[in-house]
C-alpha cells in the first residue's frame, strides 16, 4: 500500500472472490479468455460504473510460470488481477477445505464434511495469497469487498495489515447454527477471520443470528442485536438477500428467441401442464426428495397421469467426486424407475436434461411453466425461484418453495414445503395444480413486485451503503497514542514535581480480565511496582476501583496507598479507617436483589455481586445467547422503577450494574484533588466509569486510557502491560534505583 497519495486517490472498489468473471484457456495457439457474465458480475457492474474498480481472483485455470506476466497484463486491461493457484493449492484450498469441509457443514450435512488439517493449512495459505494480492494493490481509502466461503480468513489478514481499511464481506451460502458450526475444529480462526470486516453480509436474518450467536460463544465479543464494538471499530452483521437482474430476465422472456422456443415447447406439451425444476447437481438441492414426492403424487392422483410433463433440468457439477457421483447414480435410477413404471407411448412423466441449457431455452421453460419446484434441503438464497418469478408473468404459474431456501424468507406468496415431508409435498403439488386462476395471479403479482424492487443492483447498493454508514461512525480518535516523545516529556515533569497524585483504576488497567473476578488478584510484579511508586516520598497513590472495599483491603491494604472502592462510595486514606460517603444509601438494594434472584436462578453461570451501594449482575460465565436475552428481560423488568428511584442500569464488561449515578469516580477524583495541592497528576483507567475521572482532572494532568482511543483521556495505551511499563519508567526516572525507598511488604494476603 502506498500511503503518500491516499487522500487524493479516487474512491475505488476492490472486489475479491475465488473466481474472476473470466475463464482462461491455454491452447497451443495461445491464451484465450471467455467472459463469464454471472449474477455477481452483473450486480457489481452498476457500482463499477460509479467507482473505480479492480477485481482480484483466480482465473479458473492453472497458468504456466512463463505465461503469468502476460496473463496479468491481459487481465489488467479488463480491470482484473489474477491470483495464480497451482494444482496442489486448488486441491487443498478449493476442492478440499472449501468444498468438502465448509460447503457440506454450512449446508447442514456434517456427516459429509471431512476435517483434514492439511486442507485447512492449504486454505490458510491460499487466503494469505489473496490477502497479499489485495495488500499490494490497496490504498487506504479503497473499499474492499470480499466474497464467500472460500475467503473467510482474508478480512482479518487485511485488517491486521491496515487497521483503517474499509472491508466488507458477503457470505453467499448459509451460516449454520452453532451446534453444527461447533463441529469445525477451526471455528475460532474462521470467526476471527470474518471479524476483520466492517460489514458482514448474509442472505437471511437466520444466518445473521447464527453467526452472531457463534461469535458470542466462541470469541471474546458480545454482539448486541447485530452490532458489536471491536476495539475502535463497529462490526455490523446484516442480511442482504441477493437477487437477480430482474429487468434483464423479464426482457429476455419477451424476446424473439424466447418466444420462438416457447412456441416449440408449447406444441410439444400438447395441452399438458408443465412442471419444472432447475438445479445444479448437489446433495443440498433435494433432488431425490422431490422425485420421491412426484412419484407419490402420481400414485395418489392417477388422474394426472398423461396430463403433466415434468422438465427436470440438472446442471452437471463435480460428478467425479464420490458424494456427487453417488447422488447422480441414485437420481438416474429413480428417474428411470419412475419413467419405466409410468411412461406410455405418447407420454413421459419426466423429461430429464443433464446439461446446461442456453439462456433462451431456460427462460422459455420459466415462461411456460405452470408450476416450478424449488425445493432444496438447504440453500443460501436460490436464484432460480426469482428467475422463474421474473419470467413467468403471462402464465401466473405457482412457485413451490422449500422453507429451507433463503428465498422463502422473501417470497411469502409461494407454496412453502418441507422437502423431507413427502406426503405434504405430494399434496402441495396437487394443490398447486388446482389453484384457482385468480389466486395464482395475485400470488405471482406480489412476488414479482418483491423481486422487481429488490433486484441485484439494489442488493449491491444496500451493501455499499451499510459499509459506508458503519465506516462513517468511526470517530476520529480523541486520545493520542502514547509514544517515547510523550514519555520523555512526562518524565521531565514527573522528575521536577514535589507533590504528585497518581489515580489508578485496577481491573483492566493494572491487571487483565479473568473469567472469575477473584482470579484478578495482584501478581508479585504488580505489588512490587505499586509499593515502589507509593514509597516515593513525593507521591500519593490512590487505587480507584469499582471493586468492594473488602477485596481491595485484602489485596492492597498493606501497601502505603489510598483505596477508593465502589466507584467512590467507600474510601480509606493510607493508615486511616474506611469511610463511606455520608449521602450514600443502599436501602434500595433488597428489593432489586430479590427480583434479580429469579433471573439468576434461570441463567446458569450468572451471579449477583452485592456491593454496599450497588448491585452487579455478572454473566461472563453464561451461555452468551441466553445472557443477552436475560439482560434485555432484566432491563424490561427493572428499568422503569430504577429510573423513578434515581438509579441507573449500566452495561459493563459482561456485567449489568444497578447503581446510584451520583456515586462515580468523577466525584471521588474531585475529593482527592481538593485535599492537597499537586504539581503532577496522573490518572489511568480502562472503561466508561473511568471517563468521569478523566473529565474531573485539571488541565495539565496526564490521563491515560488503556485499550481504547475513544476517550476524554489525553493519551491511550494498548494494554495493562504497556501501562505498567510506563509506571516503571516514571518510577526509575523520578526515583533512581540506587535511591532506597522505605522497605514495604509486598506479599498479597
Ligand atoms: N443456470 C444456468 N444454466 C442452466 C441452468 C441454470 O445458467 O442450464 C443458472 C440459473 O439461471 C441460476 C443458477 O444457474 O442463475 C443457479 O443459481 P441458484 O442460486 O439457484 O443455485 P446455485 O447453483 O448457486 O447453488
Amino acid at each position: 500500500m502506498k500511503e503518500g497519495d491516499i487522500h487524493h486517490a479516487p474512491r475505488r472498489i476492490i472486489n475479491v472472490s475465488n473466481r474472476l468473471p473470466v475463464k482462461l484457456a491455454q491452447a497451443e495457439e495461445g491464451l484465450s479468455y471467455t467472459t463469464s457474465e454471472g449474477g455477481l458480475a452483473t450486480g457489481l457492474s452498476a457500482l463499477f460504473a460509479r467507482y473505480e474498480s479492480l477485481w482480484i481472483g483466480w482465473p479458473g485455470a492453472e497458468v504456466a510460470a512463463e505465461n503469468m506476466a502476460q496473463v496479468s497484463v491481459d487481465l489488467r486491461s479488463q480491470k482484473l488481477a489474477p491470483v495464480f493457484l497451482n494444482a496442489e493449492e486448488i486441491e487443498g484450498y478449493y476442492e478440499g477445505f472449501s468444498n468438502e469441509t465448509i460447503w457440506p457443514l454450512f449446508h447442514y450435512f456434517p456427516s459429509k464434511s471431512g476435517f483434514d488439517a492439511h486442507f485447512y493449512e492449504c486454505y490458510e495459505q491460499v487466503n494469505r495469497k489473496f490477502a497479499d494480492a489485495v495488500i499490494q494493490e490497496a490504498k487506504t481509502n479503497d473499499i474492499i469487498w470480499i466474497h464467500d466461503y472460500q475467503l473467510m480468513l482474508v478480512p482479518q489478514m487485511l485488517r491486521a495489515a491496515f487497521p483503517e481499511l474499509t472491508i466488507g464481506f458477503f457470505l453467499h451460502i448459509p451460516f449454520p447454527a452453532y451446534p453444527v458450526f461447533m463441529a469445525l475444529p477451526w471455528r475460532k480462526d474462521i470467526l476471527e477471520g470474518l471479524m476483520g470486516a466492517d460489514v458482514l453480509g448474509f442472505q437471511t436474518y437466520d444466518d445473521v443470528h447464527n453467526f452472531t450467536d457463534s461469535a458470542n460463544r466462541v470469541l471474546e465479543v458480545n454482539f448486541v442485536g447485530n452490532e458489536v464494538k471491536a476495539g475502535e471499530r463497529t462490526v455490523l452483521a446484516h442480511a442482504f438477500p441477493i437477487s437477480i437482474d430482474y429487468r434483464k430476465f423479464q426482457e429476455l422472456s419477451e424476446s424473439k428467441e424466447v418466444l420462438s422456443a416457447s412456441k416449440t415447447l408449447h406444441t410439444l406439451l400438447r395441452g399438458n401442464k408443465l412442471a419444472i425444476s432447475v438445479d445444479r447437481l448437489d446433495y443440498s438441492k433435494g433432488i431425490i426428495q422431490r422425485l420421491q414426492a412426484y412419484e407419490l403424487f402420481l400414485n395418489l392422483h392417477p388422474e394426472w397421469l398423461g396430463k403433466i410433463s415434468y422438465f427436470h433440468l440438472v446442471v452437471p457439477s463435480r460428478d467425479q467426486v464420490r458424494n456427487y457421483r453417488e447422488l447422480k447414480e441414485e437420481m438416474d435410477k429413480l428417474i428411470s424407475s419412475i419413467n419405466g413404471r409410468h411412461a406410455t407411448f405418447d407420454w413421459l412423466p419426466i423429461h430429464h436434461f443433464y446439461r446446461s441449457l442456453p439462456p433462451e431455452q431456460l427462460v422459455a421453460m420459466y415462461r411456460e411453466a405452470d408450476i416450478a419446484w424449488v425445493t432444496p434441503l438447504r440453500d443460501g438464497m436460490n436464484l432460480v425461484s426469482k428467475e422463474f418469478v421474473a419470467c413467468n408473468s403471462g402464465r401466473n404459474g405457482v412457485l413451490v418453495l422449500s422453507e429451507m431456501a433463503g428465498a422463502s424468507r422473501e417470497l411469502n406468496d409461494a407454496l412453502v414445503v418441507n422437502p423431507n415431508d413427502t406426503e405434504a409435498f405430494a399434496q402441495i403439488i396437487f394443490e398447486a395444480l388446482n389453484m384457482p386462476a385468480e389466486e395464482r395471479k395475485q400470488r405471482m403479482k406480489h412476488m414479482r413486485q418483491i423481486v422487481k424492487q429488490a433486484d441485484i443492483f439494489k442488493w449491491a447498493d444496500d451493501f455499499m451503503e451499510a459499509l459506508e454508514e458503519v465506516k462513517s461512525r468511526v470517530l476520529p480518535p480523541s486520545a493520542r497514542p502514547f509514544n517515547s516523545i510523550v514519555l520523555e516529556r512526562i518524565e521531565a515533569k514527573y522528575c521536577c514535581a514535589e507533590h504528585r497524585l497518581l489515580l489508578l483504576d485496577y481491573d483492566g488497567t493494572l491487571v487483565p480480565f479473568y473469567d472469575q473476578p477473584d482470579a484478578a488478584r495482584p501478581d508479585d510484579a504488580l505489588l512490587h511496582l505499586l509499593a515502589c511508586i507509593a514509597g516515593e516520598p513525593a507521591n500519593r497513590l490512590a487505587i480507584i476501583s469499582g471493586r468492594d472495599r473488602h477485596t481491595l483491603e485484602r489485596w492492597l491494604g498493606h501497601l502505603p496507598l489510598d483505596l477508593i472502592a465502589e466507584h467512590g462510595a467507600w474510601y480509606r486514606v493510607q493508615g486511616g479507617e474506611w469511610e463511606s460517603r455520608h449521602d450514600a444509601d443502599g436501602s434500595w438494594k433488597t428489593k432489586y436483589i430479590h427480583k434479580l434472584n429469579g433471573f439468576t436462578r434461570a441463567t446458569p453461570g450468572a451471579l449477583i455481586e452485592e456491593k454496599s451501594y450497588s448491585i452487579v449482575w455478572h454473566y461472563r460465565q453464561c451461555d452468551p445467547f441466553l445472557a443477552q436475552r436475560r439482560v434485555a428481560e432484566i432491563r424490561n423488568a427493572l428499568e422503569k422503577n430504577a429510573q423513578a428511584e434515581g438509579l441507573q442500569l449500566l452495561d459493563g464488561n459482561k456485567v449489568l450494574e444497578i447503581r446510584n449515578p451520583a456515586i462515580n469516580k468523577g466525584r471521588a477524583t474531585r475529593r482527592w484533588l481538593h485535599s492537597e495541592p499537586y504539581d503532577f497528576i496522573l490518572a489511568a483507567g480502562d472503561d466508561t466509569t473511568d471517563e468521569d475521572m478523566f473529565k474531573a482532572l485539571p488541565t495539565g494532568s496526564v490521563s491515560l486510557r488503556v485499550g481504547s482511543k475513544r476517550s476524554a483521556a489525553s493519551f491511550f495505551v494498548k494494554d495493562y502491560k504497556a501501562l505498567r511499563r510506563i509506571l516503571e519508567q516514571l518510577h526509575h526516572s523520578g526515583f533512581p534505583p540506587n535511591h532506597h525507598s522505605s522497605p514495604v511488604n509486598i506479599t498479597a494476603c
